[in-house]
């Protein structure tokens, strides 16, 4: 299928220009940190996907009409009706954020001493798990560990370890399964439907309640369409539906495939559990037909639903993704493979060789994007994942060191594209000669939001 981007710009906004100089001011004054970059130094920010997609012309009428009654509104209404007609699910709870939907959803079904076991965790999604006195357990695939490996599903979880959890002398303690679509922790990658319906097997038949930590459901679906048996024929309506058909509910953050600003909800089939949740909802986010979000906020949503499913907008963004991927590998940096959707994982820790896990490879790259183009991305590695004694030091490196470039939603075109790969390809033209890091200053929690570093020449 020959594809093109099914929308255009119809209001634009300025991107800042800067100079290497002002860059080289501003990434230190930031501590060399790209969290704590003012983002009008940043010329293409790939951050992250959430919250920063382009909201189409059909989003902004309909938020401009939104009806802001406080119960009941008609916002509500469509905004329900969107993801009932996408999820099947009877009992849906709007929520502001994933993070906020997380922690309604399991402080109703894990306490201390519990287990949440996953794919992989998103990091806040750990968090809320750990904030409750449970524990977080990932069991991602074997592929999953082989950056290079070209398996379709490296976003599945070990089924195996799975099954021996559950019927092993832990087993008892298990008070959830979550599987991420897609595997955003895990290189962004997709989780297939024979998965998710065996891992739903394993639980239930254990009577674990599993759900979907659905951030990417659209992406997910459009990954099984490409690369899974049986499923060519088949809209990513179809496939989405069917995968949350699998399981007892889900969380998700609408900030990514609902192309929205802000925005999550948590679906569920269990009524008693549904109502658990609204009662958590309405004490700590807001009434159940709001929660949290503006009207504007669900209409936004319920348009957004509806454009990300579109198979022209999905194929487009993959073919942007797998583009980059190959400009990439043409200027000679290696990604995770294969590549997903919503960001390319670079591996950072190959492209620089010179640098030890102790100088934070996947730190130096994203400093270098940033200097040398004015673009920002973030590290996946030691300094995210490792772990420092006292004086900072690391004392056990992460498995990889990677760079994350997150692909905003219609919001970046080709051209822009392209010159993050002509940058990649100056980098990688002399990559000895890109600094290694120190840390200067490391809070215990939540570290990489907060770090100081300084390059070590
Ligand atoms: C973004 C994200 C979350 C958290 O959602 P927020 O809306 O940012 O709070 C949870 N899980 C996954 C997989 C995510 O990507």
């Amino acid at each position: 299928m020959r594809t093109f981007p099914p929308y255009r710009s119809q209001v634009v906004a300025e991107i800042p220009v800067t100079t290497r100089a002002e860059r080289e001011q501003a990434l230190a004054a930031a501590g060399y940190n790209a969290f704590n970059l003012p983002a009008n130094k940043v010329s293409i920010d790939l951050l992250t996907d959430s919250g920063t997609g382009a909201v189409s012309t059909a989003q902004e009428a309909a938020a401009a009409a939104a009806d802001r009654s406080y119960a009941g509104s008609d916002s509500f209404y469509r905004f329900r009706d969107a993801l009932r007609e996408l999820t099947g699910y009877p009992h849906l709870l709007p929520v502001h954020q994933g993070r906020a939907a997380e922690r309604v959803l399991f402080s109703s079904v894990l306490e201390s001493g519990r287990i949440s076991v996953s794919n992989t965790h998103f990091d806040t999604t750990r968090a809320n798990v750990e904030l409750l006195g449970a524990e977080a357990i990932d069991l991602p695939c074997a592929e999953f560990g082989d950056l290079d490996s070209l398996e379709p599903f490296k976003g599945n979880i070990d089924l195996d370890a799975l099954e021996r959890l559950l019927s092993g002398p832990d087993g008892a303690r298990v008070g959830q399964v979550l599987l991420t679509i897609t595997n955003n922790g895990g290189g962004g990658q997709p989780v297939s439907m024979a998965n998710l319906a065996a891992a739903a097997k394993l639980a239930r038949a254990h009577g674990v309640p599993v759900f979907l930590d659905a951030a990417r459901f659209a992406e997910n679906a459009w990954l099984v369409i490409q690369r899974e048996a049986g499923y060519a024929d088949k809209t990513p309506r179809e496939v989405a539906r069917e995968a949350f058909g699998l399981v007892d509910g889900c969380v998700a953050s609408l900030k990514k495939d609902g192309i929205a600003p802000m925005g999550a909800f948590i679906g569920l089939t269990d009524p008693e559990l549904a109502q658990r949740c609204e009662t958590n909802l309405i004490a700590t986010e807001g009434f159940r037909t709001y929660g949290g979000l503006a009207a504007h906020d669900l209409d936004r949503v319920a348009k957004g639903l509806q454009e990300v499913v579109d198979p022209h907008y999905l194929a487009a963004r993959a073919g942007e993704a797998a583009r980059l991927a190959r400009q990439a590998n043409e200027a000679g940096v290696d990604i995770v493979q294969p590549p997903g959707i919503h960001a390319l994982y670079l591996n950072a820790g190959r492209l620089l060789p010179h640098l030890t896990a102790s100088r934070f490879p996947g730190h130096s790259l994203a400093c270098e994007l940033y200097l040398a183009g004015g673009i920002r991305c973030v590290e996946l590695g030691s300094l995210y994942l490792g772990t420092l004694d006292e004086q900072n030091e690391l004392i056990t490196p992460a498995p990889f060191e990677l760079v994350r470039m997150a692909l905003p939603r219609r919001v970046y075109t080709q051209g822009h594209y392209d010159y993050v790969a002509e940058i990649l390809g100056d980098i990688a033209k002399n990559p000895e000669q890109v600094p290694g890091y120190r840390i200067v200053e490391a809070p215990k929690i939540l570290r990489h939001f907060n770090l100081r570093m300084a390059p070590v020449h």
